[in-house]
């Protein structure tokens, strides 16, 4: 499950026997967890109903939440409710942390081409500067999070890359790449960046006699948890862990769980891995310590949310 792309250097005896690949995020730890959950549910069997075990795939960016939510994993089961964990470097271990409404963002990405009219660095009257406009496009983004956006409402909109088809000193380029990354909270917020966006670089490439084509590609949407799961969350997580913050802040990864809890009401919780590098770090290493709370924690949302009736 979720290998990535990284060298391991733990050093672990279990380390990955694959060069250039390891389990850097933990997902070998989630899936260890919620195995034991299944151990412990089929024997027990001390709650009612149907019990979902998604084990979900290619977090890592190919959206296996999403592939699953479109293959009728919540339809299929008629799911109510869907609860995810991920480890969290930093967090002691045994400690959750949530919050009610947004934990993670939105990832987007863009690449506009910008096109003029090539020509004699010596004749821009006789061309239509690519350059120029490029680089107003560039500053020009820099006004939607700063005066589009509510300021209370979190965003990011960065520019990443800037090249042109020119790379000499005489040469006015026909053509020119941007590339960046937009990260909200908000579904409001990112249809707003995105729209600020498109006007921005239409608008502005037009200004200069050029014209801009975009290429943007929405990916993960924010994770957003729902009031009444969270607290049925901090409800099992309370009873499991050493202690739990109901008021974490939103980090900015993102994370394709969101799929599933935008097709059923749910909660996203963070368990703490230990103080451990952080994940995607070569270094990573899952905290077999905290294996038996997410265990405990799935066990006890599912007893108490699926309680046994007796007789
Ligand atoms: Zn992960
Ligand atoms: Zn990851």
């Amino acid at each position: 499950m979720d290998a990535l792309p990284i060298e391991e250097a733990t050093g672990a005896a279990y380390a990955s026997q694959v060069p250039g690949k390891m389990h850097a995020c933990g997902h070998d730890g989630h899936t260890a967890m919620l195995l034991g959950a299944a151990k412990y549910l089929t024997e027990t069997r001390n709650f009612d109903g149907t019990v979902v075990l998604l084990f979900q795939p290619a977090e890592e960016g190919g959206a296996g939440g999403l592939k699953m939510v479109e293959d009728g994993a919540m339809d299929r089961w008629n799911v109510q409710e869907v609860y995810g964990l991920h480890n969290y470097p930093g967090l002691p271990v045994g400690e959750f942390a949530i919050r009610p409404g947004p934990l993670m963002a939105s990832a987007d990405q863009f690449e506009i081409v910008v096109t003029g009219k090539g020509g004699h660095a010596a004749e821009p009257h006789q061309a239509i500067d690519t350059t120029l406009a490029s680089a107003q496009i560039v500053v020009s983004l820099q006004s939607v999070v700063a005066r589009n956006v509510q300021p209370i409402q979190p965003a990011v909109l960065s520019v990443t890359a800037l090249q042109t088809e020119s790379d000499t000193f005489n040469v006015i380029p026909q053509t020119a790449h941007i590339r960046g990354t937009v990260r909200c909270f908000d579904p409001v917020t990112r249809d707003l960046v995105e729209a600020r966006l498109r006007a921005v670089v239409e608008h502005t490439a037009t200004a200069y006699g050029a014209s801009a084509a975009i290429d943007y590609q929405r990916g993960y949407p924010p994770t957003i948890n729902n009031p009444e799961a969270t607290q049925h969350a901090i409800n099992a997580a309370s009873v499991v862990g050493v202690k739990v913050n109901p008021e974490t802040a939103p980090v900015m990864p993102a994370e394709d769980f969101s799929y599933m809890l935008e097709a059923r009401p749910g909660a996203y919780i963070f368990l703490g891995n230990g103080d451990t590098p952080m994940c995607h770090h070569p270094a990573y290493d899952f905290t077999d310590d905290a294996a038996p709370f997410g265990v405990s924690y799935f066990v006890e949302l599912i007893e108490q949310r699926m309680p046994r009736q007796e007789g």
